[in-house]
């Protein structure tokens, strides 16, 4: 891996919001009495009642407890609304960016809390009460953080289901968590293209299980005509206009639900991940604000769906509770062209920037003329999160995106943390590109080997948590024992992430993918990340993936596949060449024993490349792909069973 270390810019950490110094000393304090640091902290958020209680843990599997400042009372949509309401009234609180370049507008603190206001009233009116399941299957549009917090306001517990899933992922979920009411659109609209939310929901709605569901509010967004079925279904618009702008906010207990969401599927059927609201909203306003290193007059842009968890903690949440401008994207990347990203920064002078590795991969593709036609120069700094970024692609967004100015964080965390855990912080922790460097406030890493022993120092293994955080996730919605079973039996009395990772003589932390990913050649343990990254750093490399594949003599061997950039052709001599290049860059254990050229990978809807799916390729085994469900474009899968090159 690069070794090349991006010290703090000394400008930015003039006016950061922690220094080095700030760093070191706020993180012993936060390990060392975390009771005392969390009580302090949990005072960033208005309590209506306030805690007594801060911290009640236990990760002991017989006696699995997670809470947090409990007795406390609060509303988690006040939080995010009315108290911004005397300082920052005026101020915008969304940003929306439609996908039609010349579709955008802004919305106030005062004018989103008036629609809050209206729409929690239209879901009391229609008998949604504290604790009642809501789907949410919307676009990327302001009506997707209004109804997120209209549930909040009155306690109910929403269910963000992403446009892109089908009826059946659609009717799993409300059948996993026995939704009452649904919240959609006539259509959706996603570079250029329509997607058909309602049509979807009514064939999801015949699935079994379903019956739960008694009102479906649709919101007109193309004005496509759509059949409705009546009493069900009623139009969002018209019955929201009737509203009084005023909504008395539901005292809601600190571990009272605030939202169910299902985790990407990357690694098989998804987890319906269960947040609660006091912890929760702590620590995504806390991270929020200091990893984004956040001002009062920044634009704030992270493109994540608020389908996934990103954007429920920070396009939602965190940017909201903190009084940001943030900036809600309808659109894609590469529509009307794959200048749109740069587009956008330069027309809302988008300060800070937050998207994932997938989308700088496929943007590098297309070379720097797309980027370079855009000024940029509002930017300030750049974030990624999703999957390990290649330090290939670190640094590209660095010098190509940033030119050169803007510090990168690269964020690791999860659905299931709810807040982002390893992380730097860019005025105090110096960058290593691939890294997502030093652990955030309050949070504990360790790495076991594979007899569950904690290393010390330098070292590889799985990557586990040793004590909770305030927005750690609580259960598995209606299956606590399986929350039990996946996070806590495997190394008893810690939190296992699934994921490995390597620490450095420096302390900063690699993630080296999933462990069920690691490929064991000869007995040598290998990472996925690595492998890929060495593979990216080619000039005529996109993107990659690597699994591993049943081998004779080795074990397990290394089974390869790669895009090429735009305008590349694969031959046999590019593909001993690439073998030959990782060999050079890693050392010969890790050198491929097949490379597969693939004109695309399997990915979730996240963007997040499926290797499940890619390793039973290599294993010759495609009758056992398992749950496809949550793939972006199942044909993408058919191509690769073609072409394996074990048989
Ligand atoms: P499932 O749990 O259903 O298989 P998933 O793990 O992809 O799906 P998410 O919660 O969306 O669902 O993703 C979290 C995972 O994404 C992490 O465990 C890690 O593997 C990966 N990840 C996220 N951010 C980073 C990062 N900055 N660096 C490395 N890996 C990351
Ligand atoms: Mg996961």
């Amino acid at each position: 891996m690069s070794g090349k270390i991006y010290p703090v810019d000394p400008a930015f950490a003039a006016k950061a919001r922690v220094t080095g110094e700030q760093y070191e000393s706020l993180y012993a304090e936060s390990v060392s009495d975390p009771e005392n640091f969390w009580r302090r902290i949990g005072g960033r958020v208005d309590w209506i009642a306030p805690f007594s209680q801060v911290k009640d843990v236990s990760f002991d599997a017989d006696d699995l407890h997670i809470r947090w400042y409990h007795d406390g009372v609060l509303n988690v949509s006040a939080n995010c609304l009315d108290r911004h309401l005397t300082h920052r009234g005026d101020k915008t609180a969304i940003i929306f960016e439609g996908d039609d370049p010349n579709d955008s507008r802004h919305i106030t603190y005062r004018e989103l809390h008036a629609d809050v206001c209206r729409a929690a009233n239209l879901l009391r009116n229609l008998g949604v009460v504290k604790g009642d399941r809501v789907a949410i299957y919307l676009p990327m549009i302001p009506e997707a953080a209004v109804a997120m917090l209209a549930c909040a306001r009155i306690g109910a517990v929403h269910s963000v289901v992403f446009g892109g899933f089908s009826p059946d992922s659609l009717a799993g979920r409300i059948a996993d968590s026995q939704v009452k009411l649904v919240i959609t659109a006539d259509e959706g609209l996603r570079g250029g293209k329509k997607v058909p939310l309602k049509a979807n929901v009514d064939e999801a709605l015949t699935r079994p299980g379903t019956t739960s569901v008694e009102t479906v509010l649709v919101v007109k967004r193309t004005g496509a005509p759509v059949a409705m079925q009546t009493p069900r279904d009623r139009w969002w618009g018209a019955l929201v206009a009737g509203q009084s702008a005023e909504c008395a906010p539901e005292p809601v207990g600190a571990e009272d639900p605030l939202f169910i969401l299902y985790t990407s599927g990357s690694t098989g059927k998804p987890k319906g991940v269960l947040h609660t609201s006091g912890g929760y909203l702590v620590y995504a306003s806390y991270t929020h604000e200091l990893v984004f290193d956040l001002r009062d007059d920044d634009v704030y842009w992270c493109t994540a769906d608020v389908g996934w968890v990103t954007g429920h903690s920070y396009v939602v949440y965190g940017p909201l509770a903190n009084g940001a401008t943030t900036l809600m994207f309808e659109g894609v990347p590469n529509w009307p062209d794959t200048s749109r990203f740069w587009q956008v920064v330069d027309k809302h002078k988008v300060t800070l920037f937050y998207t994932a590795p997938t989308a700088i991969r496929a943007l590098m593709r297309e070379g720097e003329e797309p980027v370079r036609k855009a000024s940029r120069a509002s930017l300030r700094l750049l974030g990624s999160v999703g999957e390990p970024i290649n330090p290939e692609a670190w640094e590209w967004y660095h010098r190509v995106v940033g030119d050169g100015r803007c510090p990168i964080v690269d964020t690791w965390w999860q659905t299931e943390t709810g807040g982002i855990l390893i992380t730097p912080l860019a005025g105090a922790i110096d960058a290593k590109p691939g890294s997502a460097t030093k652990p955030f406030f309050g949070i504990k890493p360790a790495i076991v080997d594979t007899n569950g022993q904690v290393q010390e120092g330098a070292c590889e293994g799985n990557l586990i948590l040793t004590d909770s955080w305030p927005g750690q996730m609580r259960t598995v919605y209606g299956d606590h024992q399986r929350f039990v079973e996946t996070y806590f039996k495997t190394y008893p009395g810690a939190y296992f992430t699934g994921d490995g990772a390597r620490r450095d003589a420096d302390g900063y932390y690699w993630i080296t993918g999933r462990v069920d990913d690691v490929i064991n050649v000869s007995g040598h343990r290998i990472g996925t990340a690595e492998v890929e990254s060495a593979l990216v750093a080619h000039p005529k490399v996109a993107e990659a993936a690597v699994v591993g594949c049943p081998h004779d003599i080795k074990g397990q061997g290394i089974y390869a596949y790669v895009t090429l950039k735009a305008g590349e052709a694969p031959s046999d001599a590019l593909r001993k060449e690439l073998i030959a290049w990782v060999r050079k860059e890693i050392g010969p254990i890790a050198s491929p024993d097949f490379l597969q050229w693939a004109p695309s990978l399997p990915k979730t809807r996240s963007g997040k490349i499926m290797r499940r799916i890619l390793r039973k390729i290599a294993e010759n085994a495609p009758d056992q792909l398992g749950d496809t469900s949550t793939l972006a474009d199942p044909s993408v899968v058919a191509n690769l069973v073609d072409e394996r090159l074990i048989r």
